[in-house]
């Protein structure tokens, strides 16, 4: 859905939407007017220094969860968040919008905003908690937009269409997020507008192609393959990254289209490299439960004549959270056929130790963030655990991000078997990342 789409669609379901309902029995109204009236009833018992925030809350990704547990327990879910999640934040009024959206109005202190981020992040926290449905263990994350008023008397309506910018500043940045009402947003919404126009046809004029970023064995400095990596060149803007506009493509519709368009460049371009040369690419957590994915995925494989065994396919925990099941399935379908599966970041989220056991793959990459903390102490114990972890597990272990001889070196020392960073080389065109399989560091 484009911005102003979303924003439009956001006030029309205050206004239209016959199924909300208040959770504090405002009935017979519209549901825009119960907000109007939530607003005015709140102001009314404030003192006049007190300001209102109004925060927007949408369950990231729900749609998994009806998918996964069917509609009957998706609206028993939404019952559990509404009743016995966002009831116990008593220091707010709440009112269920539409199917998963949710508004809190929370009075506050003047010279006290950051109450109201605080606040944003507890009920960040009660939902997030675990929701057992069946056989089904739920972990939801939410996406809140917050907008606190500046000034007295703002209508429902204005503070909704700002909470809904920045709601959709939170679900840009990938969900699991807070995103706080600010006037720049509008200038970064008008970006966005000039990208969502010029995404197809970038698409369809191959402006959307893959980087590649080497992988070296540790222990001896040799390539042993790349990870695919997309970049847009835009007319106008540049090279832009993926944190920018694969976000745009989700909501469009647009993600399958550009991973298979992705992926039949990647097989092409993998053709021509030494046969023992491997290809990771990244596959989004909604792209891997979709079983449908895999089918083309692997049709494109097989069309291209690319050995299944050189594929890596890197998946993030977050797909194994909001649907194991699906994930596990289109994992083992991938697996069958010879195609390696890596899970990525790991280090950064929630693999809890008997899920990693549980899943069948056969790489870890650790996250950059972790090479990052090589400097502390900590960092270093960490990392070590995880390389012992991936050993003990027999999988091979990938450590993403390295920047330094020293840390290439510590690595090296603790028999981690792959690197990848910016000390090795940067994610390059392909021509461009072919050439410089000879001047890697060793
Ligand atoms: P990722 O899979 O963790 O990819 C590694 C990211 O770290 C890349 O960012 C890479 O450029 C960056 N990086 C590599 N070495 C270093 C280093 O030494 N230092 C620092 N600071 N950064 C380093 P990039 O290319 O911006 O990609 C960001 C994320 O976007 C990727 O994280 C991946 O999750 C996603 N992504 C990229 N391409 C695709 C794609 O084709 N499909 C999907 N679904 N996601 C993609
Ligand atoms: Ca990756
Ligand atoms: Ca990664």
């Amino acid at each position: 859905m484009s911005i102003s789409g979303f924003i439009k669609s956001a006030l029309e379901r205050v206004s239209r939407n016959p199924a909300s309902h208040v959770l504090d029995g405002l009935s017979g109204l519209s549901p825009r007017q119960r907000l109007q009236r939530a607003i005015d009833d709140i102001r009314g018992t404030m003192c006049p220094t007190a300001r209102l925030a109004l925060l927007l809350i949408d369950l990231d990704r729900f749609k998994l969860v009806n998918d996964l547990c069917g509609p009957a327990k998706g609206d028993a879910v939404l019952s559990i968040v509404a009743h016995d999640r966002l009831g116990r934040m008593h220091a707010a009024r709440t009112l269920h919008l539409a199917a998963d959206e949710f508004v809190c109005l929370l009075p506050f202190a003047e010279q006290d905003e950051d109450v109201a981020v605080g606040f944003a992040q507890q009920v960040q926290q009660v939902i997030g908690e675990p929701i057992h449905m069946g056989q089904h263990v739920i972990h939801l994350t939410t996406s809140i937009g917050l907008v606190t008023e500046d000034g007295p008397g703002r209508s429902a309506d204005d503070l909704l269409h700002a909470a809904s910018v920045a709601l959709s500043h939170a679900r840009q940045a990938g969900g699991d997020t807070v995103g706080r009402f600010s006037p720049d947003m509008f200038i970064d919404l008008g970006n966005r507008a000039e990208l969502e126009n010029d995404l197809r046809s970038s698409m369809m004029r191959g402006e959307i192609l893959p980087y590649y970023q080497p992988i070296v064995r540790l222990d001896s400095g040799q390539p042993k393959g790349f990870e695919a990596l997309v970049r847009w060149h835009h007319p106008r803007q540049g090279l832009i990254g993926p944190d920018r506009f694969l976000p745009i493509a989700d909501d469009m519709g647009l993600d399958r289209d550009m991973l298979f368009m992705l992926l039949r460049q990647v097989c092409r371009d993998a053709r021509n490299w030494p046969p023992h040369f491997t290809v990771s690419i990244n596959i989004s957590p909604s792209q891997l439960c979709d079983p449908d994915n895999a089918v083309m995925l692997l049709q494109i494989l097989f069309a291209s004549g690319l050995a299944p065994g050189r594929l890596i396919v890197e998946i993030t925990e977050s797909a194994l959270i909001h649907n194991l099941a699906s994930a596990q399935e289109t994992i083992r379908s991938l697996r069958n056929t010879g195609i390696r599966v890596a899970l990525d970041d790991f280090g950064t989220g929630y693999a809890s130790l008997s899920r990693l056991c549980n899943l069948e793959i056969d790489h870890l990459k650790i996250d950059r963030t972790l090479i990052q903390s090589l400097n502390r102490e900590a960092g270093r114990k960490l990392v070590k655990a995880v390389v012992d972890l991936g050993r003990s597990l027999s999988m091979p272990v990938t450590a993403e991000g390295i920047e330094t001889p020293e840390q290439a070196q510590f690595l090296r020392d603790l028999d981690c078997t792959f690197g990848q960073g910016y000390y090795f080389g940067r994610p390059a065109p392909v021509t461009v990342a072919k050439a410089s399989l000879l001047d890697l560091p060793a």
